[in-house]
């Protein structure tokens, strides 16, 4: 299916009337890294950590995460990587840091809070990606934040460990920037603090979905039941994008929905410049925005906000059709 996509891969992410949009690539493997080349994809928006966490009898040691993040780094080249630090818990478990099965998993211990409760696997890994990023700019973001004094307490850990770097002589980063999840609702009330201290926002929208909604994620009985593409979604994510610009802090759509091009087109219209997805959601969304006048999309998107449309999905689809996009 790739395929399809290779000969528009070389031409840039642009819409019809020429608003460039960055679009990244979510990974997870380093075998997925392959798909920058075919995909033509400017960067990795979400790298998820946790998969060699998950493929191992017990925690990975700094010298192992060093090594496999320079892997991932020297298959990016000049590409950002945007890294995500250690998301397990919830259906994601691990053997080795104490599950005791818990009633609620996605509301449980875990991502950032396991990590805050155990600082030292923060703290490693912090130390191995430093270590990899030596010379090259480092992004590194944390997950399931929900408040603001969590992101501080994990900030603190990075600017911890490139002190102690630094102590040690070690050679550091060019930059270190240090970014936040959105995933959890309780963090659009504490915004523009947020945004004082944390570099840059990406948006989680599986997550935040989930959370806004109460819907499981993963129970097919009722994921469906709420679309992305709804009224309330469009507004939230409007004064996201609007609040992220006014504080100058960069803001992309990591979650699903940024793969999918009628949701895509929804979130250029929004004002998101950076998208996120999956390799093979890059070459359709790409062939979408090629062929949108972002203007006129932006206009679209306002006209069905203010008048609470009640199935933006069906208005957007049939727009799409009507504009040929
Ligand atoms: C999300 O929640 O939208 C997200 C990108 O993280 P994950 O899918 O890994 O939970
Ligand atoms: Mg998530």
């Amino acid at each position: 299916r790739q395929q399809a996509y290779l000969a528009e891969r070389d031409l840039p992410f642009e819409t019809r009337d020429g608003a460039p949009v960055t679009i990244m690539m979510n990974a997870g493997l380093l075998m997925d890294m392959g798909h920058l080349e075919d995909t033509g994809a400017m960067g990795v928006g979400l790298y998820r950590t946790e998969l060699p966490f998950m493929t191992r009898p017990s925690l990975p040691d700094v010298a192992t995460q060093t090594l496999l993040y320079q892997k991932i780094l020297k298959q990016a080249g000049d590409r950002p990587v945007v890294f995500r630090t250690l998301d397990v818990g919830g259906d994601k478990l691990l053997p080795y840091l104490g599950d005791d099965g818990e009633d609620n998993p996605a509301m449980g211990w875990r991502s950032i809070r396991i990590t805050l409760d155990r600082p030292a696997v923060l703290r490693a890994q912090v130390r191995a990606l430093l270590r990899a990023s030596a010379g090259r700019d480092l992004q590194l973001m944390f997950p399931m934040i929900a408040d603001v004094a969590e992101f501080e307490q994990a900030r603190r850990v990075v600017d911890a460990e490139v002190a102690r770097e630094q102590s040690r002589g070690g050679a550091l980063p060019s930059s270190v920037c240090v970014g936040t999840m959105l995933e959890v609702p309780a963090l659009l009330y504490q915004f523009p603090v947020l945004l004082r201290v944390a570099d840059f926002v990406s948006v989680g929208s599986n997550d935040l979905l989930q959370f806004l909604f109460a819907t499981d994620r993963g129970n097919p009985r009722v994921s469906g039941r709420y679309d992305p593409l709804s009224v309330p979604v469009l507004r939230l994510l409007r004064d996201v994008r609007e609040q992220c610009d006014a504080a100058g802090r960069p803001v992309t759509v990591c979650g699903e929905m940024a793969g999918h091009p009628l949701e895509a087109m929804a979130l250029i219209g929004l004002g998101y410049r950076r998208l996120s997805m999956a390799a093979q959601g890059i070459g359709p969304v790409k062939q979408m925005l090629r062929s949108m006048d972002s203007g006129i999309v932006t206009n679209y998107v306002r006209t069905l906000i203010d008048r609470d449309a009640p199935n933006p999905r069906r208005a957007l689809s049939a727009f799409a059709r009507d504009h040929d996009i």
